[in-house]
């Protein structure tokens, strides 16, 4: 009789520290295979063969796998249909069952459903555990047991419940005497993948505590280093949200407050999946955005004539991250000035984000728009001019992004601001009724 294996699929929890799932899996007392797969359905939507963001997983992947041979086992890495490769490592192993973080949005719901159909029909197991969250959909309902929709009294709840957690997290990394022994698996290179390295850092994966403790005094500031730049490391699990939560309990307030809007995004898509294509508020939809292809290609090269918002822009194309401030700003710009769609703006944020998460990018976006969860009401309209006043005074993220920003190579404005004020605030109010 050949021993029975548990498999550990790796997804957006790439890290051998206070790993759920790995813990649970290393626990069962099976030995263990750590498998992760290239998704074919995922990479196929990409634009760039040089997505930084691909090149990431590779390096966490290749790293994981560094540790997992000291320890005298090894990741199996697969480039396919998730439930094909799925269907076939049942084929190919003793499978007992298989173990993996829960996914909130919905491709990898259903991905997951389909993968569970095809374990229950061969006799495997399938678990899934909670991880990237402390709350997860379900967990912090009002007293009719309904989801929140309106961010303020969702982290009240949070917080009280959070008062009666013990917050643990789990030894996974101690446990990895539990792995299949032997076997050395190797890895696809990037280009194996259809993927080549890009020329664009990532930010370190440690907690920046300093940043942290100021980050309720700077945060707003593009032109500081005062934000932690963790996005794509609590986008794909390099690091713990159990251990970020405790950070900010420990050190501030006001980041921890923002890995709640996290949550709370992470609960709105699990909740309400509709909003993936349209607006949370569902009369927004009768707004008849400008399909005005010239004005989007402006934004997006960071041609408009609005220094802050063409920054940004430029920010964001050149490295991936838009500070958060500026997000807000040239997000407003591209729905309210020029009326433009928020899922136009939010592609192209989805595109080029490191930290891109489906949750928070369409929360931002629709925030922004106005059609989302905010009680904010659509008539306030940032005024670029004086955001930059309170948040840029010097001028030094737009002179850092636009140095020609002063010569006339720079262009003029492309929109006059009163003018896209009064019509954003008239063509919300006719559509709205
Ligand atoms: P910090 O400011 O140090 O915050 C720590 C972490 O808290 C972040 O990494 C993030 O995980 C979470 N967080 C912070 N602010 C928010 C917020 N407003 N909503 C949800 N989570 C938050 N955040 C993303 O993670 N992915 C996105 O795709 C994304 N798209 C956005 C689009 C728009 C239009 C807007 C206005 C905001 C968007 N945000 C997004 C939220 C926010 O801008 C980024 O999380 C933040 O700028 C990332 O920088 P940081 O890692 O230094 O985070």
């Amino acid at each position: 009789m050949v021993d029975e294996i548990v498999i550990f699929w790796f997804r957006r929890d790439l890290r051998l520290e206070d790993n759920t799932g790995l813990y649970y899996a290393l626990a069962s007392g099976k030995q263990v295979l750590p498998i992760f797969i290239f998704d074919t359905t995922i990479l196929s939507k990409l634009h760039s063969k040089e997505d930084a963001r691909v090149g990431f997983i590779h390096d966490q992947i290749s790293n994981i796998q560094e540790r997992l041979h000291v320890a005298g086992g090894s990741v199996q890495v697969e480039h396919g249909e998730p439930v094909e490769v799925i269907s076939k490592l049942i084929e190919d192993y003793p499978v007992a069952s298989i173990y993996a973080n829960r996914d909130y949005e919905p491709y990898g719901k259903s991905r997951d459903l389909l993968v569970s159909e095809v374990c229950k029909s061969k006799g495997v197991e399938f678990f899934t555990f909670k991880d990237q969250v402390i709350f997860e959909e379900g967990e912090i309902l009002t007293d009719q047991g309904q989801p929140y929709k309106v961010f303020t009294p969702f982290k009240n709840r949070w917080l009280k419940q959070f008062q009666k957690l013990q917050l643990s997290g789990f030894e996974s990394e101690n446990l990895l005497s539990g792995l299949q022994k032997d076997i050395k698996h190797s890895i696809p290179t990037l280009e194996q993948i259809g993927f080549t390295k890009s020329q664009i850092s990532i930010p370190e994966k440690e907690f920046p505590i300093k940043i942290i403790e100021d980050y309720d005094a700077k945060r707003n500031f593009p032109a500081i280093n005062g934000t932690s730049r963790l996005g794509i490391h609590l986008r794909h699990g390099t690091i713990s949200v159990r251990q970020a939560v405790a950070i900010g309990l420990a050190h501030s307030d006001t980041w921890l407050n923002e890995l709640i809007w996290r949550e709370f995004y992470t609960m709105i898509i699990a909740h309400f999946p509709q909003v993936v294509d349209r607006a949370f508020k569902p009369q927004y939809d009768r707004i008849p955005w400008k399909a005005d292809e010239e004005s989007f290609d402006a934004w997006c090269s960071g041609m408009t004539g609005y220094p802050i918002v063409d920054a940004g822009m430029r920010e964001l194309v050149s490295t991936g991250h838009m500070h958060n401030r500026v997000r807000m700003i040239t997000s407003s710009f591209l729905t309210k000035h020029l009326l433009i769609d928020w899922r136009w703006g939010e592609a192209f944020f989805a595109r080029h984000l490191l930290d891109f998460e489906l949750s928070s990018n369409n929360g931002g976006w629709q925030w922004a728009s106005g059609t989302g969860t905010d009680a904010q009401p659509y008539f306030r309209v940032f005024n670029p001019a004086s955001q930059t006043e309170k948040f840029d005074k010097n001028r030094e993220y737009i002179k850092k992004w636009l140095p020609e920003v002063s010569t006339d190579k720079y262009p003029k404005p492309i929109i006059e601001h009163s003018f896209a004020r009064n019509r954003a605030i008239q063509t919300y109010k006719e559509a709205l009724g």
